[in-house]
């Protein structure tokens, strides 16, 4: 009864986590051939547009970095034993980091070692984007086993003049309204922060592809900040064709789900979200209100765009003790996850195409419904009395005012069994469309 309106090609959680997994050992940053790679990877399953934006393009407050090139990084004691390697880990160097190639004492090192003490295992993930200096990250109880003594650094960067990179799909749909979903691509070895994004997104665009759809769908895979005011400062003059949006990241631990509202705050979207997040059976399901901190949504929901763009996730960043570390691993993500948030995505896809607002015809009293045999099965089956109760509601709450949107949540009843009843009814002559709601 709840079936879509029509066949959907899905991606399988075995899918994405092979996605991601691809995309895991790449060395990214928020310019440089890591972001084009990662792209050149994503476009085998839809084809995204590459763009490039030159250094020292001035793009609203801020101006376009110059490109970081990183060939090797490495750390070596005396014996010439390497304490830290690119090649083991690209978590290693600070992200962006000058170059540096020279003999330095212990303590002089440890002026640019980044550690967490309380996590002396793991690596952090540290960067350095607007400010120039070098430097290496690494486990604190490696950091606290050093012998004084002199270690050779290493660190074969390049800053230079060359462009920012950041992908875009659009699959267009039937009203020209746009629904944009965005991802950030400037993560390196960090497998739910930014890899379970990008596999997401690209499976979810690949998946829509091949649907008829009222809305247009916008994917961006941007460099976190930088890329997102790039694509604002471009699209200025379009931006009101977006009813709903998405900031996309950490979809593959099995923490949340969590919401974070628009700056909006009742945007439909928002209303959409509440409503599959709180439907949700994990007691750490949590809807947020907006703050004006965390990812992208920070600068479409600044005051002057205001776009109803709210983030998605699982774990909240920043709550989990894997976050910016190497163990924001493989292992910290799993298919079954990844299966669950696709399927969210999936859900709120379906209300925002398939939401109307119906009108009873027959207002006056209840509609007969055992005389068109619909009203049979009450008592003793449970679906079948599930399925009469949301048939009550639409039929009660039809009166032109309420989408199956807000049926749905003044009912409590699921999206779905609303939107299969609103579709029975409809098909019965009980119920007539007024208008598409926004
Ligand atoms: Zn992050």
């Amino acid at each position: 009864m709840a079936e879509p309106a029509e066949p959907t090609c899905c991606a399988t959680g075995e899918e994405l986590f092979e996605l991601a997994a691809t995309l895991f050992p790449m060395m990214r940053s928020i310019t440089g051939q890591g972001v084009r790679d990662t792209l050149q990877v994503l476009s085998r399953y839809v084809p995204i547009e590459k763009r490039e934006v030159p250094t020292g393009t001035p793009v609203l407050d801020w101006i376009v970095p110059k490109e970081w090139v990183i060939r090797d990084a490495y750390l070596e004691d005396e014996a010439g034993r390497r304490i830290v390697d690119l090649q083991r880990s690209n978590l290693c160097v600070l992200n962006y980091s000058a170059p540096v190639d020279r003999i330095v004492t212990l303590s002089e090192l440890k002026e640019h070692v980044f550690t967490i003490p309380a996590q002396p295992d793991v690596i952090p993930y540290r960067t350095s984007y607007y400010a120039e200096q070098w430097g290496f990250c690494m486990p604190h109880n490696l950091l606290v086993s050093l012998a004084e003594g002199r270690y050779r650094v290493l660190i074969d960067s390049e800053l230079k003049d060359g462009s920012l990179t950041y992908g875009e799909y659009c699959h267009a749909g039937r009203s020209g309204r746009e629904f944009l979903l965005t991802t950030h691509i400037c993560h390196p070895s960090l497998a739910n922060d930014n890899c379970s994004g990008l596999a997401m997104l690209t499976l979810l665009a690949r998946d829509l592809s091949v649907r008829t759809t009222r809305y247009s769908y916008r994917f961006l895979f941007i460099p976190g900040t930088i890329g997102s005011l790039c694509w604002l400062a471009a699209n200025e003059e379009r931006l009101s064709l977006i009813d709903h949006g998405l900031v996309v990241s950490c979809v593959g631990d099995g923490g949340g789900p969590t919401y974070k509202r628009s700056r909006r705050s009742d945007a439909f979207i928002d209303r959409a979200m509440t409503h599959i997040v709180g439907k949700h059976p994990a007691s750490t399901a949590r809807v947020l209100d907006f703050f004006p901190y965390g990812y992208d949504e920070r600068q479409f929901c600044s005051p002057g765009f205001n776009l109803p763009v709210g983030l998605f996730q699982r774990s909240a960043f920043g709550t989990f003790p894997e976050y910016h570390t190497s163990a924001d691993n493989l292992d910290f993500i799993s298919s079954e996850h990844l299966a669950s948030s696709y399927r969210m995505l999936m859900d709120v896809i379906d209300i925002v195409e398939e939401d109307w607002t119906p009108l009873n015809l027959h207002p006056k009293g209840e509609p007969q419904l055992g005389r068109r045999g619909l009203y049979g099965a009450l008592g003793g089956d449970k679906a079948a009395s599930e399925r009469a109760m949301a048939m009550l509601w639409v039929l009660n709450l039809a009166d032109g005012t309420n989408s199956l949107l807000a049926i749905a949540e003044r009912s409590g009843i699921s999206f779905a069994e609303i939107a299969a009843a609103a579709r029975l009814l409809r098909d019965h002559g009980l119920l007539a469309e007024t208008r598409p709601a926004k």
